[in-house]
């Protein structure tokens, strides 16, 4: 157990690793250029204009819009706002939170008692809050949270008999759980427990419905439920691991990997998230999947990660967010969408094969679809930073996903120190790491080493570079000095995953390799850069690979805004053929044709390039077969 951070107090099941306060990991490099890209992009400027987190939010004390949103934005302004030590950022934060702080009424009721629109007293907006206050605990130390959810606790106490959780606080559950976890690991009150156990119980039992899973096909319109909800999905992966800390059954352990595996077989997609569009689509790559189930995949996976400590979940989480989540949004991060497609050819205001969602669904702009996402995908990158690197049960260092970042925590005998992580992973394959500390100190640096490696090297100082195993937590445990290195190898070959109907996608480590497309945007409305968007092919799409395809592959600069189309830090190039046959079809690619595909057309040099580098693409391609004469 960390002796230096808060972690589970018994009867709790002490966790894997701790996650670290709000904080001590801040981005460096190209990571750094992506969170300031963030802060002055919708992040640090929505509010100027989206009347929905204007000052007329309820939260703030307003009388419009009081649900979800405001809450939502925070859990990503907040953790941003302090990473980038952004003293403008930090105000536009604290002005909610103070307004946050200060609204409880005397029964321990926490924000609007109803928003428009919404029943009364809806647990759900008030579950991210306090997710918001406890990050806002680590970096400053308000006691004020402490007091603000005690007293909601107490409220939960009186209260879950006659007003219990329904609608998306029912199925959300795990997120409340954690945070009432949060707070007794910290008071060490047992009466939490109780509150815990009964939000547990009142909760939809995510348990049983994947050990029976329904949900085998795309969602019909009269089978929608909120159990079939991408982003219910996305929350829920995480709810057997949150139990377990309380239950501490093997059964709650190992529901995770089931469900995570489920969810994979029958609606998986080859960035890691699963298809919804809102409703789980099927594996077919021109389904939707939406922007607040990959936020909320990565923040499943997050926590699992500290709970379970299983390398998997960081191979996972470096997938999804350095593929899924670049990808939907705009490189400026000024506009998203709400659902992105696999192979995305065409973004417009059209119908396409969505169960539920409208036309407006795939374009990139302010609020396509439904506001949700615009208030939501503001935490991917601050939680994915923040996550980056957790303390070790023997008070060592674990870094657990990889992107150029500084560490400062105590290790050891409770000495301070920082490492610098230099890397322009996942573009890049090596590295490095260097200590700085006051004293020499002994402590055990952990490093993941990802499940897709075949000969990972880990060197220390100018020692012999040793191999180390894929798919585990490479230890170093030694006294560490002042200026000390590690430089670890992680290489990257290219492979080839077959998926939906014998497709082929191409994989390097953690990044997915796509079509690159020509890309017309066309303004649709506002002003840029704040403005909806289309975006229109120039070049065509409808190509597949041969069953062995070769590449060469080529090093670009790590720019200023790493994700843009004309930007790949990478790029491989390769010989494909166009299949005629395969059209368009709702506007979208059309049905994928079963592989191997037959085309007379002939070869075609082209490139391909990060998943996140594109706004129009394929990632999920035929494989063709020449036909003989
Ligand atoms: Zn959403």
């Amino acid at each position: 157990m960390s002796r230096h951070y808060s972690t589970n107090r018994p009867p709790l099941q002490p966790q894997a690793l701790t996650p670290l306060p709000l904080g001590s990991v801040k981005p460096r490099g190209w990571l750094l250029d992506q969170c300031r890209v963030q802060g002055s992009g919708l992040t640090g400027h929505i509010e100027e204009f989206w009347p929905d987190l204007g000052p007329k939010n309820m939260w703030l004390g307003g009388d419009s819009e009081g649900w979800e949103r405001g809450p939502y934005y925070l859990d990503g302004l907040v953790p941003l706002a302090h990473m980038l030590a952004d003293a403008r950022l930090k105000q536009m934060a604290a002005r909610w939170l103070e307004s946050i702080l200060r609204m409880q009424d005397a029964s321990g009721w926490l924000g609007p008692v109803q928003a428009p629109y919404f029943r009364p007293y809806d647990h759900w907006p008030v579950t991210i809050a306090l997710k918001v206050l406890t990050q806002h605990y680590e970096a400053t130390a308000d006691a004020r949270v402490i007091d603000v959810m005690n007293r909601f606790c107490t409220y939960l106490q009186n209260t879950l008999a006659e007003r219990p959780l329904f609608d998306w606080a029912q199925y959300r559950w795990a997120d409340l759980v954690l945070s009432i976890h949060w707070l007794y690991n910290r008071t060490g009150a047992a009466w939490l427990l109780d509150v815990a156990a009964k939000v547990a119980r009142q909760g939809f039992d995510w348990h049983s419905h994947f050990e029976n899973f329904p949900c085998t096909e795309k969602t019909t319109l009269d089978s929608c439920t909120l159990a079939t909800h991408v982003v219910n999905n996305a929350m829920a992966v995480k709810s057997g691991g949150v139990w377990w800390r309380q239950s501490g059954a093997e059964a709650d352990r190992r529901s995770v990997y089931h469900t995570i595996e489920t969810l994979d077989r029958y609606h998986g997609q080859v960035t890691g998230v699963f298809s919804g569009d809102e409703h789980l689509a099927g594996r077919d790559p021109s389904q939707g999947t939406e922007l607040c189930a990959v936020v909320e995949y990565m923040y499943s996976l997050e926590e699992l990660l500290a709970i379970l400590g299983d390398p998997v979940f960081g191979d996972r989480l470096e997938r999804i967010a350095y593929n899924a989540l670049p990808a939907a949004c705009t490189p400026d991060m000024w506009a998203h969408q709400y659902d992105q497609q696999v192979n995305q050819v065409l973004c417009s205001v059209a119908p396409r094969q969505w169960t539920t969602n409208s036309d407006t669904s795939n374009i990139y702009g302010l609020e396509p679809n439904y506001g949700c996402c615009t208030a939501n995908f503001h935490q991917g990158w601050p939680k994915l930073v923040k996550s980056l690197w957790m303390a070790t049960a023997d008070d060592g260092l674990a870094a657990v996903a990889y992107g150029p970042c500084s560490v400062t925590a105590r290790v050891g005998d409770g000495t301070e120190v920082t490492i610098i992580e230099d890397t322009g992973y996942p573009f890049r394959e090596e590295v490095c790491f260097t200590v700085a500390t006051p004293a020499p100190v002994q402590f055990p640096l952990l490093l993941r080493i990802p499940g897709w490696t075949p000969a990972a090297l880990v060197q220390v100082g100018a020692q012999e570079p040793q191999p180390a195993n894929a798919g585990s937590f490479q230890a170093i445990n030694r006294v560490w000095t002042d200026g000390d290195g590690v430089r670890v190898r992680l290489p990257m070959p290219i492979t080839l995953e077959r998926r939906y109907r014998n497709s082929m996608a191409v994989v390097r480590g953690p990044l997915v390799f796509a079509l690159k497309m020509g890309e017309e945007f066309r303004l649709m409305t506002g002003q840029p850069p704040q403005a909806d968007w289309e975006v229109r092919p120039t070049t065509p799409w409808n190509y597949g690979l041969p069953l062995a395809p070769t590449f060469a592959t080529r090093s670009a600069p790590i720019g200023s805004v790493p994700f843009a189309p004309a930007a790949a830090p990478i790029i491989l190039h390769t010989r494909a053929r166009r299949i005629p046959t395969w059209r368009m079809a709702q506007n979208s690619a059309g049905p994928l044709p079963v592989s191997p595909v037959a085309t007379s057309d002939s070869d075609e040099d082209i490139e391909l390039v990060p998943y996140g580098c594109t706004n129009l693409r394929i990632a999920e391609f035929p494989v063709t077969e020449q036909r003989t004469a």
